[in-house]
């Protein structure tokens, strides 16, 4: 089959799911590819590299689309691209299947089998195919280094000629895939971390990478958000009311606030109110990873950063990914490859696409013509 990687159209997107590395990996598959001319040059592949690779570099979008048998993106289609959709192609991308009827629709209509990458289920075997996880930990990560480009001081303390600084102390609420990878930069930098999580299960992983879990004064478990396949559900009242206080009772002594906090299919819980920020010191930053999902932090603007009256500065950020293109089209054309390795059992080039396997069913929204989205629940963890 041939393999085919447009350019996004998306404004300000800079990845590109396909990489002369992993172009390479997908030809031992048996598979040609083939990429639009400048796909790859925003996050730092031109087009000499994919053709030192092996790559078929084609002009334009429409051609690359008419080329390929599989496309592989990483937007979901634009409404300019879901013209390019055509019976019996297969396409790999983010796709939002839950908010995107549009598309799904045009995916029916055409014939065009859909493999929505956020729909890859959460199971051990599917891990190296999980690109929100791939993309979450960048987010982390970014987060943490954006948080420090706009705070005025060191993360770690230090004793100098010219004076004692003390260390920087942060607080990530949500300890999940980004919060994770928060923890861990914010650590390595050298700040005082804290995190919580309604899932007091990841405690001893967030105290093993040096940060202080902070628990609720709370006579049921800290657990009352439980917790169903990694991922929380709502919490209830009093639980939620025990956990605001505790925020209300940090906020003052935060110098960076970094919120992960997600339910899965609802808009992100709201945890750091008016109050919290008013609280803080002025220098503080906030960094809002749910902005997309209408944030954490009451007044979050998404895709911007706002400066508060009493000087805290609140970063809304939907595109962390994309403004580390590199890194985040690196990991994301890798999980793009994992699922072609098992779409392509027998390494022959020939596409088996399995509906009987979970990873495969799972993230499959449109086949054969007919929209197959929600699946039905993995079998396997
Ligand atoms: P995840 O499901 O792995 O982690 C979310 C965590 O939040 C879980 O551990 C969950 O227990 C916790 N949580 C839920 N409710 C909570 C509450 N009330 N208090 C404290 N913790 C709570 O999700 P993830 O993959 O780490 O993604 C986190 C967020 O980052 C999502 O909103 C995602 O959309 C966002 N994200 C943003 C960007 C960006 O560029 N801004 C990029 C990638 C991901």
């Amino acid at each position: 089959m041939k393999i085919g990687t447009p350019k996004e159209v998306f404004p300000g997107e800079n990845r590109v799911a396909m990489t002369p590395d992993s172009a390479r990996a997908l030809q031992k598959l048996g598979h040609d590819c083939v990429i639009e001319s400048g796909a790859g040059v925003r996050a730092g592949f031109a087009d000499d590299l994919y053709k030192e690779a092996g790559v078929e570099v084609v002009a334009d979008a429409a051609t690359l689309w008419k080329t390929a048998d599989i496309i592989a993106k990483v937007r979901q289609p634009e409404d300019s691209e879901l013209g390019y959709l055509e019976q019996g192609k297969t396409l790999i991308s983010f796709f939002n299947p839950a908010g995107n009827e549009k598309g799904m629709e045009a995916a029916k209509e055409a014939g065009t089998t859909v493999i929505a990458m956020e729909m890859v289920p959460r199971i051990s075997r599917a891990q190296k195919m999980d690109a929100l996880s791939s993309m979450a930990n960048i987010a982390g990560y970014r987060a943490v280094i954006e948080a420090g480009n706009n705070f005025g001081r060191f993360f770690t303390g230090q004793v100098t000629a010219a004076g004692k600084v003390p260390p920087a102390k942060v607080l990530v609420v949500g300890a999940g895939v980004a919060g994770l990878a928060a923890i861990g930069t914010s650590t390595s930098l050298g700040a005082i971390t804290y995190a919580f999580d309604v899932r007091p299960e990841v405690a001893e992983q967030v105290e093993s990478m040096g940060a202080e879990f902070v628990y609720l004064d709370f006579e049921e478990e800290q657990a009352d958000g439980a917790s169903t396949g990694g991922y929380a559900s709502v919490s209830s009242p009093e639980f939620r009311e025990a956990q605001l206080a505790k925020f209300r009772e940090l906020a003052p002594d935060m110098d960076i606030v970094i919120t992960t906090a997600l339910i899965p299919n609802r808009e992100a819980p709201e945890l750091w109110t008016e109050d919290m920020v008013q609280a803080m010191k002025p220098g503080s930053v906030i960094v809002d990873l749910a902005a997309e999902k209408g944030g954490n932090c009451k007044l979050t603007v998404a895709d911007e950063k706002i400066v508060t009256d009493n000087g805290v500065t609140i970063i809304g950020y939907t595109d962390f990914p994309s403004r580390m293109a590199t890194q985040s089209s690196t990991l994301y054309a890798t999980n793009i490859r994992h699922m072609m390795t098992d779409l392509t059992p027998e390494k022959d080039g020939v596409v088996n696409h399995n509906m009987e396997d979970d990873v495969i069913r799972g993230a499959t929204v449109t086949h054969a013509g007919e929209i197959t989205f929600p699946p039905p629940p993995p079998k396997v963890k």
